[in-house]
């Protein structure tokens, strides 16, 4: 029988605001209500930025603390997962909120280009993020922008740094970065295999290659993330009506692939998680 899919939703982002797409939520009451829908829909992980009131993006821990606890509330067993991303502050503010203990935190391992700007990431503050989400018992994704970072992230492994299984996400699409390409997933998928056979992966395309990744992720045997967070540079024409909406594409192209959506236990049992705490 072939791997249920983990279907992640990246429900807002640091980028897209109101006047890019008025269905990406910002709000707190916005956030949780988007989440539950793609819960509903069939995604077991979502992914979280939150921003201030202008739509800025913050890492304010009462704001998150908000944010989790009406997921966990209205999405049981839903995995949840902040991003310690370099848009919503500097240095070590970039995991302030990590005492909150979401189940899971992105981990860049290593810096890249990214449109208009370094995405800085240096080997001390990789080192601290790692280190608290160890004193939390959070699990990291890994944000893989090039095959650097999946050698960083199996080193860190072997020295303890990161427990269990790693769990990677390779980023293509974001300019100046990784573009798509099937070749190269391929050899990610390969070489991370090789490094550590337990290791679990989802693939993450920008814009229309949303769909690209996806495509290729569900044949490879991976796992998926959608979501208006990644969706910012598609035609206004064919703008997503919903982070719904892009989760129930991801279902229905599951069945193409002989795939099926994960459940949220399956989910949590596949990236080596505890089961949901209560509230
Ligand atoms: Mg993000």
């Amino acid at each position: 029988m072939s791997t249920p899919c983990i279907i992640t939703v990246a429900i807002t982002g640091s980028v897209p605001k109101k006047k890019d797409n008025p269905a990406v939520p910002i709000s707190v009451d916005e956030q949780i209500e988007s989440a539950q829908e793609a819960f509903e829909a069939g995604a077991t992980l979502v992914h979280l930025h939150v921003r201030n009131d202008d739509e800025s993006p913050t890492s304010d821990p009462e704001r998150f603390g908000r944010l989790l606890e009406g997921i966990r509330a209205r999405c049981p067993g839903m995995i949840t997962q902040i991003s310690t991303g370099g848009r919503s502050g500097a240095g070590r503010e970039r995991g302030a909120m990590l005492g909150l203990r979401p189940d899971m935190a992105s981990l860049a391992t290593g810096s890249v280009n990214f449109p208009t700007r370094v995405y800085d990431n240096a080997p001390d503050l990789v080192d601290w993020l790692a280190s608290e989400m160890q004193r939390f018992g959070i699990k990291p994704e890994i944000e893989a922008f090039d095959l650097s970072m999946i050698f960083q992230a199996a080193a860190m492994q072997r020295a303890g740094r990161i427990a269990g299984p790693l769990h990677v996400q390779f980023v293509m699409g974001v300019k100046n970065a990784m573009p798509v390409d099937r070749d190269v997933l391929e050899f990610y998928v390969k070489t991370l295999k090789r490094l550590d056979p337990d290791a679990t992966w989802t693939g993450a395309g920008i814009g229309k290659d949303q769909v690209t990744l996806a495509r290729w992720s569900l044949e490879l045997g991976g796992h998926c993330r959608t979501g208006l967070e990644d969706n910012v540079r598609l035609d206004k024409a064919t703008l997503a009506p919903s982070n719904a909406a892009l989760v129930e594409q991801v279902v229905e192209l599951c069945g193409e692939y002989g795939r099926r959506p994960a459940t949220v236990l399956e989910a949590r049992r596949l990236l080596a998680l505890p089961p949901a705490s209560a509230g």
